[in-house]
């Protein structure tokens, strides 16, 4: 591929997909990968938009063939990357976003070591539960099994921030996109640090140095207690 391979990953119900859309929305350039997955279509999704929803043989006969960049099992469900998202980013000469879980990341990151890995955190744990019910309650899918599935999922996620080079925090949605956006344009050179009025954004979000985003998520650890609010027995 040309361009520059994203990855974005976030507990469910983190507000990936909202921030996704926006950024998509404000950032020209960037090709959306529409995975393909064996669970049912939730809400308003539409197959080919949001998913490319398949059965369960159909995904394996891929996985057979070779047709996917990464795959997972997320939920008891199938969600996987058709390799071919890569040449068609390639061939139109565009950046390419990947909306996948940690299992996948790490797949992606092993191959592909010069994407961009982004982490998306919610505020609170009592926050993500709220945004996960609001979301279940708007789609008429109240399943308190996979509410709880999804919450202790988070837990475990959560733990693998660290191997991402980008952590943010959606707690006000606009500044989210706005920091999520700094980041793509970083990244691709569009912006520079410390220019001027205004770069405190990219500033935060932009690291010229591994040691720069340790100090960066160290103290991002400092006021987000990982371990005090999610239990955690360390990381
Ligand atoms: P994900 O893709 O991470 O599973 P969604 O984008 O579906 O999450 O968001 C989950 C719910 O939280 C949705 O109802 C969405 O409207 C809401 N949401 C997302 N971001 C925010 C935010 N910054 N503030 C308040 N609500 C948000
Ligand atoms: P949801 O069912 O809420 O749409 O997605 C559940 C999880 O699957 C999310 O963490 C999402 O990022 C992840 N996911 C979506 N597409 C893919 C994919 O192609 N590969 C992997 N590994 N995970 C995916």
């Amino acid at each position: 591929m040309a361009g520059i391979l994203f990855i974005i990953s976030a507990p469910s119900g983190s507000g990936k997909s909202t921030l996704v859309s926006q950024l998509r929305t404000l950032v020209e350039g960037l090709d959306f990968s529409i995975s393909y997955t064996t669970r049912a279509p939730r809400g308003s999704e539409t197959d080919g938009r949001e998913y490319h929803f398949t059965t369960r043989a159909e995904f394996e006969r891929m996985i057979a063939a070779g047709d996917f960049l990464e795959w997972a099992e997320v939920f008891g469900n199938y969600y996987g990357t058709a390799m071919s998202a890569l040449g068609h980013a390639k061939d139109a000469g565009k950046d390419l976003l990947l909306d996948i879980d940690v299992q996948g990341a790490v797949q992606v990151m092993k191959k592909m070591p010069a994407a961009v890995s982004i982490f998306i955190l919610p505020p609170s744990p009592q926050v993500l539960e709220m945004r996960l019910r609001n979301r279940s309650e708007a789609e008429h899918v109240t399943s308190e099994k996979v509410i709880q599935s999804r919450l202790a999922e988070a837990r475990t996620e959560l733990k693998q921030m660290w191997d991402y080079r980008y952590a943010l925090v959606n707690d006000v949605l606009d500044q989210a996109v706005a920091e999520l956006r700094a980041i793509v344009l970083c990244e691709r050179g569009e912006l520079r640090r410390g220019a001027g009025a205004g770069f405190e954004l990219q500033d935060r979000c932009c690291f010229a140095s591994f040691e720069e985003r340790v100090e960066y998520l160290s103290r991002l650890r400092t006021c987000y207690p990982l371990r005090i609010v999610y239990g955690f027995s360390s990381g």
